[in-house]
């Protein structure tokens, strides 16, 4: 199957270590869902949350209130969120209702959890998302006082009502077209089940699973590699797979603050079977392989781990691609 560049056209030469680069398959009208979860993060649930979109290759948008992640989660647990491929943006520090507050105390709040959130990340969030849908007095004053776009939804299920899961399926049904954004909470058991059958369902009938558009700029290498410790586990990821000289191949950056000159082992799994060591990263701490190196198989679920080498032994993933059927 012949793949072309869709994601950034611009972008379709030969890919360079640390761009935004997306093949998609030649059916691009292949729709997309942006799942988002907001007023994380939760001590259980999110880390399930991330085991579960791994295993359907699907990437999410996480807006926690500054004030939880903060208290809740350390950097190396929010880059681990990072490298699977998902994105964080700004939810506000304390999920104030901005309709309620000056326009300098709105700044102020929205910028405090920027800074909260460049201290787990490494860098600003590009995209904010308003507590409560209100952006009070500062939406013309988010790009250009704070850097970042307004991240809104299509499709609200409200499922801290606690609808049935069948209800709320009939309502994404209704509310169903490429590009929906759908806001869910992962702070909830029952968020769990309804993001369950909503990837087996959707993933069934062909959608992918993208991080919000404006959300993509976020986890930039040398940002988050800045806030790398000697002993701190790898952090990277996948970017980008696509068929090049008649193979699918797997592209992405790791790095690993005590192996500066690269060399950091990577373990690949295609669809369940038995892990392989696919090579090491280059010396500028990118990987790149053909999935035909792992396995006999090139379709299915890609999933990539760092092989730690240094102190501690993590072996931190980077994620899951679910690629197209050969
Ligand atoms: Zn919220």
């Amino acid at each position: 199957m012949a793949l072309v560049a869709a994601l950034l056209p611009a972008m379709s030469g030969e890919p360079a270590g640390g761009s935004e680069i997306g093949w998609l398959s030649d059916e691009d009208s292949t729709p997309v869902m942006h799942l988002s979860f907001d007023d994380g993060p939760h001590w259980l649930f999110t880390p399930m949350l991330l085991d579960l979109l791994d295993s359907y290759g699907a990437r999410a948008s996480f807006f926690p209130t500054g004030e939880t992640i903060a208290a809740r989660w350390d950097p190396e647990t929010t880059q681990a969120l990072l490298s699977r491929g998902h994105t964080v943006g700004n939810h506000t520090w304390v999920h104030s209702d901005l309709s309620t507050l000056s326009a300098d105390s709105a700044l102020a709040e929205v910028a405090r959890a920027s800074v909260g959130l460049e201290a787990l990340t490494g860098f600003k969030p590009s995209c904010f998302r308003a507590p409560y849908g209100e952006v009070g007095q500062i939406r013309a004053r988010l790009g250009p006082d704070l850097g970042m776009s307004l991240a809104g939804w299509t499709a609200d299920p409200q499922e801290w009502r606690d609808p049935p899961i069948q209800e709320v399926l009939s309502y994404l049904q209704s509310r169903e077209r490429d590009g929906m954004v759908v806001l869910l909470h992962d702070r909830k058991w029952l968020t769990l089940h309804i993001v369950e059958r909503l990837l087996a369902i959707y993933s069934s009938r062909g959608w992918t699973f993208e991080v919000l558009p404006g959300c993509h700029a976020t986890g930039a290498r040398d940002s988050r590699v800045a806030i790398l410790e000697s002993g701190d586990p790898p952090v990277g990821r996948i970017e980008a797979f696509g068929e090049r000289d008649g193979s699918t191949w797997l592209e992405g950056w790791a790095f690993d603050a005590d192996l500066p000159g690269g060399g950091l082992p990577l373990r690949v799994t295609v669809s369940g079977q038995e892990p392989v060591i696919a090579g090491r990263t280059a010396e500028d701490h990118h990987f790149s392989f053909p999935v035909s190196l792992v396995s006999a198989r090139v379709s299915g679920l890609v999933c990539v781990w760092a092989v730690d080498a240094g102190q501690q032994g993590h072996d931190p993933s980077l994620g899951c691609r679910r690629l197209p059927a050969g």
